[in-house]
């Protein structure tokens, strides 16, 4: 589950890891009012808005901006509060932005003694252990540095054992060209921020940039959080941090329906049981040209009512021109599952408006084509092998 910046930070200061301060607002009059509290707890006088999107490149697309004074807090978050944000990370659309981060302004004064750096955790899963990536060049597009200059790309590995150790925070610190109290800062921020990410069953932490101030502290400017969902029953003051508007409204509600929906752009609708054969199933439409628009693992028990509710989700993309209903039946019966299909088609009445190729293989298969054969009026073709039903999809398709 992905958290917003301000959520982000949150967690991190719960751990006592240095953020730069801030507060959330809806509206341009909430804004100017987080500013003055702002101004009271920090001192600040200068501020930076802040879109919260589960986005990065924010700044990129214009929705990070300094604000000197109260007015502009004003007219800042008026423009950004409501806007579309293009950025990099987001589809040539953009994201809605219903809120802004009011936050000090930690680069002034004197921000020509300000340092960048990159600092993120997260699980190497080649090893199966977490490990801190961090890198001197921060601030900017780390994709970048990977490509141009991977020697500028630290790891530290974590042995599970003994959790990250002092003397590896101090080598990260030196790494980063740190010395004096901006290194002892920094060994106490990745200690205290390894701490945060294990204690928190996080799945990703991404801090870019860490910023060492002028007077040497070292505080997360930035916070991509990523908690892992299957821990998340471990940590029930952490559900009120789930954003739907962020989410795709597709699988939201596949996911009420206890269904496995991931949406993708091509126009093939799948329904398959079991995530490996899922994924089987989408590289075979790719194989025989197609592109998949969703993932869906409809579980073991295909029967009718469940079928019924995968062909409602996947029919609520515009895109899908066609549907494989591609399902093994090994403790769950072919011709049972065929005519779950059947008398789901049948009870949708006129909602189904494009041709279903079902392939269904394992116990009764010869029965289960032979029940889908027999029907008439309905636009459903049967198919044996795996191969023929993506065949099949294409032919439909041209
Ligand atoms: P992102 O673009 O989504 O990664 O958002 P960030 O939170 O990383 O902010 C983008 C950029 O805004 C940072 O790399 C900083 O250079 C700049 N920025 C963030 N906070 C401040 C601030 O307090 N003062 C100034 N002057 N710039 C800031
Ligand atoms: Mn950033």
């Amino acid at each position: 589950m992905n958290l917003h910046e301000y959520q982000g930070k949150e967690i991190l200061s719960s751990f006592g890891v240095g953020i730069q301060r801030g507060i959330v607002a809806q509206t341009p009059e909430e804004a100017v009012e987080a500013a003055k509290q702002l101004t009271e707890q920090t001192g600040t006088s200068w501020y930076v808005v802040k879109a919260q999107v589960h986005a990065g490149g924010r700044g990129k697309g214009g929705g990070v901006k300094l604000a000197k004074n109260l007015e502009e807090v004003k007219t800042i978050s008026d423009d950004i509060i409501g806007m579309m944000l293009v950025t990099p990370q987001t589809s040539a659309e953009g994201k809605l932005v219903s809120q802004v981060l009011i936050a000090e302004d930690v680069y002034y004064p004197g921000e020509s003694e300000t340092e960048e750096f990159y600092v993120s955790v997260l699980l190497n899963r080649a090893t199966g252990k977490n490990m801190v990536m961090y890198s001197p060049e921060g601030g900017m597009d780390i994709e970048e540095v990977a490509e141009k200059t991977p020697e500028l790309i630290f790891t530290e590995e974590i042995d599970p054992g003994t959790g990250l150790l002092p003397f590896q925070a101090r080598k990260i610190a030196f790494n980063l060209g740190l010395s004096g109290n901006a290194f002892k800062e920094m060994t106490k921020f990745v200690m205290s921020l390894y701490k945060a990410y294990e204690k928190s069953d996080s799945a990703m932490f991404e801090i870019n940039p860490v910023l060492k101030t002028s007077d040497n502290k070292i505080i997360a400017v930035d916070a991509k959080v990523s908690l892992d969902e299957n821990a998340l029953y471990r940590h029930q003051d952490y559900l009120a941090y789930r954003d739907i508007r962020e989410e795709h409204p597709i699988e939201v509600e596949a996911k009420a329906a206890g269904l496995n929906y991931v949406a993708l752009d091509g126009n093939v609708g799948c329904m398959v049981n079991g995530a490996g054969l899922a994924m089987g199933t989408m590289d075979l439409i790719k194989q025989a040209g197609g592109e998949p628009a969703n993932f869906l693992d409809v579980g073991g028990t295909a029967d009718a009512k469940r079928v019924e509710i995968a062909f409602r989700i996947i029919l609520k993309d515009p895109n899908v021109k066609a549907i494989l209903v591609n399902i093994f039946g090994g403790i769950v019966r072919c011709d049972r599952v065929a005519q779950g299909v059947v008398d789901a088609y049948k009870n949708m009445k006129n909602a189904i408006n494009v041709p279903i190729i079902v392939r269904l293989q394992g116990t009764n298969a010869v029965e289960a084509k032979a029940l889908i054969d027999a029907q008439e009026g309905l636009n459903v073709i049967s198919a044996v092998e795996f191969q023929e039903a993506a065949e099949k999809v294409q032919e439909v398709l041209s």
